[in-house]
């Protein structure tokens, strides 16, 4: 298993999104594929993505292209009995790791047209334009554009200790790096210090990049990040947190190797927490 989401093979195509006539050519082209979303879940037929399709909506989304000539849309499915959760498609490598990545695109850009049929501007109804990669409202003419959400998730050490924490309402023995929202006029350092000093009160200094990775769900960006922890006493926020821990590194490699003696674990390794966390241990 790999980090999930970040191989799609989807040549997105930007040029051709404002060309109606090639976008409607595509569309009742019987090559195309038509990847059908319900909610989190995705329709499948006989262990593959069921893509075969009698039509292509207007509705549907663009997504781009394959080998430059298989063109990819999406569109919300009208049942959900044939659907399998994105996140169990993942964490039980059900589907080929391109067709993964290419369902972070599809999910989000589907999930963002259901939420945003009202102008935010001014409250009239909006229609879908350049094959679905924005909308416009049909009465203040405000454009909108689908929205990504940036999280910074960072593994915290000091010295040879990684600090980790868990959430109340993850699996049993489950630890993971911290993380969070980012907010608006932040940096991506700025983000990484306050979210952990929020959560345990633990003072950072430096701060690197290490890699990022989409996240369906709806639609969030995860940035993962490495922070050189200055203080060591924790204080735990308990909206936040059911605990946090200093792991030594030979605790940690166990965690995320499944080997811990207290079966503990820190993370799959789809998840972009398993990055950042290895990451820590080899930089
Ligand atoms: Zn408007």
């Amino acid at each position: 298993m790999t980090l999930a989401f970040v191989n799609s093979p989807i040549d997105r195509r930007s040029d051709l999104r404002p060309q109606g006539t090639t976008i409607a050519a595509m569309k009742s082209d019987p090559a195309s594929r038509l990847v059908r979303i319900w909610g989190d879940a995705v329709e499948m037929r006989n262990a593959h993505l069921h893509l075969d399709h009698d039509g292509i909506s207007d509705r549907a989304v663009f997504l781009g292209k394959t080998n430059n000539k298989i063109a990819w849309f999406a569109d919300a499915s009208d049942s959900e009995p044939d659907c399998v959760s994105i996140r169990t498609i993942m964490v039980d490598g059900l589907l080929p790791d391109g067709e993964i990545s290419l369902l972070a695109q599809a999910r989000s850009l589907v999930s963002w047209h259901q939420r945003h049929q009202f102008c935010a501007n001014c409250g009239a109804g909006t229609v879908s334009i350049d094959a679905g990669t924005r909308r416009k409202c049909e009465s203040c003419g405000a454009e909108h554009f689908p929205r990504t959400d940036p999280v910074v998730i960072m593994a915290v050490r000091k010295n040879d200790m990684h600090l980790l924490g868990r959430q109340a309402s993850w699996p049993p023995n489950m630890f993971s790096a911290l993380a969070g929202f980012m907010e608006p006029g932040e940096t991506i350092e700025q983000a990484v210090r306050r979210e952990v000093l929020e959560e345990t009160q633990i003072t950072v200094s430096d701060v690197s990049y290490v890699a990022s990775q989409p996240w369906p769900f709806p639609a969030n960006l995860m940035i993962g990040m490495i922070a050189e922890a200055t203080s060591d006493a924790i204080k735990i926020d308990p909206d936040e947190l059911e605990t946090a821990k200093w792991f030594s590194r030979d605790e940690l490699v166990h965690m995320l190797e499944g080997t811990h003696h207290d079966g503990l674990w820190a993370s799959r390794p789809q998840a972009i927490a398993h990055t950042v966390l290895t990451a820590a241990l080899k930089r």
